[in-house]
């Protein structure tokens, strides 16, 4: 409790349930008494997703005893007949943990009808839609109320209740000592998501991913709209690959203008589903031909617009370090190195600006795909290091943590003075010590990453990024041993 308090808990849940034996008078009195912090005490049945062992008389007969120390509040579910209740003030509950089946309207509307000061409705997220349902249970709420979804896919309710409303959120103390699925700790809610600085103006983004629970995107964000003083909360968004999945969550987000969603980064596996919700006259000209977008724009009519930052990413770092703008690339002979999407984006935009590219691939016949569709040639990646290129871009994942002594090539060309690798992490790659080595100007991937989020970010709002911030976060992040 104090660790909580210390960290800026307004109030602690304690959690009987969770402890190996029932709690005796003295000790329940040593922890409610005199708490450094207000007390919700709880202690949850098995059935909704609680640890107490014992008899239903027995929870019952501790949490009146817990009752009688007067903590703030005495969380009791909503199957309690009230005439077995404790005395005090209530938080009557409803917990699903097998989803959010049912009726949750109908729910929160017998919770309010019954004595508690404060109603709570939680579920399972099956999708995050559902987290998007207990954000509409707040917005129309009359009673004080907490409603989210569990599980990762929820995440987003926990942190945008306070937009809404709710009497609360809950968050872990640390990392690993979560009470229920889909909880981030304190410091992350006070300090990434800035749950004090969330108002019901609040504008929400987020990026959409599978898996997106270790996306740098929300820590850059959130720092960019912090450093912005922008009122403007940036959140994880899980959804399961599939352009079902994709559609469903849409769907259900633009049928919530209320929510004031403005923006969605786009990531694995999910760019080629956005293109295609989106519609391909929604987006640039370029994106188009790439076949996907990493970034939606949702106007306040939710009007939609899609973008592919990645490309223009990955070429604006390229021509700042070369100090030419895109069209000083025409005619340039360029290497690509891999025929993945990043390779698609890159070559895509490097033949709209004209260049000379040839594509080196491990598996020649993707590269030829790749080299049909976009008018280039291909070859095999062993061939690489004899390339007559000026520039070299590798876009394989040859040489990314941890294998730090890959390299895709032996040696540089003796034509290549310009030498970029998409890879971020390491931000100095293998390839790069061999390139500055040659005497070759050299591009990181690390200016990709920032640029694609400070594009991103442009975008959205119409205002300079504040790059440094963002590329901070992302400096800070690698060298701290994230990956
Ligand atoms: P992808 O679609 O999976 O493509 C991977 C490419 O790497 C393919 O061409 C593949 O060749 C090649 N490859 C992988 N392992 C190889 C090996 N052991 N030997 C030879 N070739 C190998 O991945 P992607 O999304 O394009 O991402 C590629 C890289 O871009 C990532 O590793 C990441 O470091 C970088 N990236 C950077 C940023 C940024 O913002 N800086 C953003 C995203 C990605 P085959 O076709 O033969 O399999």
């Amino acid at each position: 409790m104090q660790e909580a308090a210390n960290l800026g808990a307004d109030m602690v849940e304690l959690r009987l349930d969770f402890l190996s034996s029932a709690p005796t008078h003295d000790q329940l009195k040593a922890l409610l008494a005199d708490p450094p912090v207000d007390v919700i005490v709880t202690c949850r049945p098995k059935a909704e997703g609680g640890h107490f062992n014992g008899t239903e008389s027995q929870r019952l007969e501790i949490l009146r005893l817990a009752a009688s120390f007067k903590p703030a509040y005495v969380d009791v579910e909503m199957s309690v007949p009230p005439c077995e209740a404790p005395q005090g003030r209530l938080i009557v509950s409803h917990h699903d943990f097998a989803g959010c089946g049912g009726d949750l309207e109908a729910i929160a509307t017998e919770l309010a009808q019954t004595s508690g000061v404060v109603k709570k409705v939680v579920c399972t997220a099956g999708g995050p839609q559902d987290a998007l349902r207990t954000l509409g249970l707040l917005r129309t709420a009359k009673k004080p109320t907490i409603a989210l979804a569990m599980g990762e896919a929820g995440v987003l309710s926990r942190i945008l209740a306070k937009k809404f409303g709710a009497f609360g959120t809950f968050a872990s103390l640390r990392t690993g000592a979560e009470s229920a699925p889909g909880q981030v700790t304190i410091e992350q809610m006070r300090d990434l998501y800035r749950w004090e600085a969330i108002g019901p103006e609040t504008d929400v983004y987020g990026v959409i991913g599978c898996p997106v629970a270790h996306s740098l995107s929300p820590a850059i964000h959130n720092a960019a709209f912090a450093a912005a003083a922008m009122d403007a909360v940036y959140v994880p968004v899980l959804i399961q690959p599939g352009p079902d999945s994709f559609g469903r969550f849409m769907d259900e987000l633009l049928a919530r203008s209320w929510l004031d969603w403005r923006g969605l980064s786009v990531t694995l596996p999910h760019k080629q589903n956005a293109l295609a919700y989106v519609g391909a006259d929604r987006c640039d000209e370029l994106a188009r031909r790439i076949g996907a977008i990493n970034t939606i724009t949702i106007g306040s009519d939710g009007s939609l617009r899609g973008d592919n930052a990645d490309y223009a990413a990955a070429i604006d770092s390229l021509c700042a370090a070369m100090g030419i703008e895109r069209d000083g690339l025409a005619a340039l002979p360029v290497a690509v190195l891999g025929a993945g999407g990043v390779a698609r984006a890159i070559v895509a935009a490097l033949t709209h600006y004209r260049a000379d590219v040839a594509i080196y691939n491990r598996t020649v016949s993707r590269g030829e795909k790749l080299a049909e569709e976009f008018s280039s040639h291909a070859y095999p990646l062993a061939a690489a290091t004899r390339t007559e290129a000026q520039i070299l871009i590798n876009c394989t994942s040859i040489g990314m943590h941890p294998d730090l002594d890959a390299s895709p090539v032996q040696s540089i060309g003796s034509s290549v003075n310009v030498v970029f690798d998409t890879i971020y992490n390491p931000i100095e790659t293998r390839l790069l010590k061999q390139a500055a080595a040659a005497g070759c100007t050299c591009v990181s991937g690390l200016e990709m990453f920032v640029n694609q989020a400070v594009a991103q970010f442009e975008i959205w709002t119409g205002r300079d990024a504040p790059r440094q911030v963002m590329r901070h976060i992302v400096t800070d992040h690698l060298s701290n041993g994230g990956d």
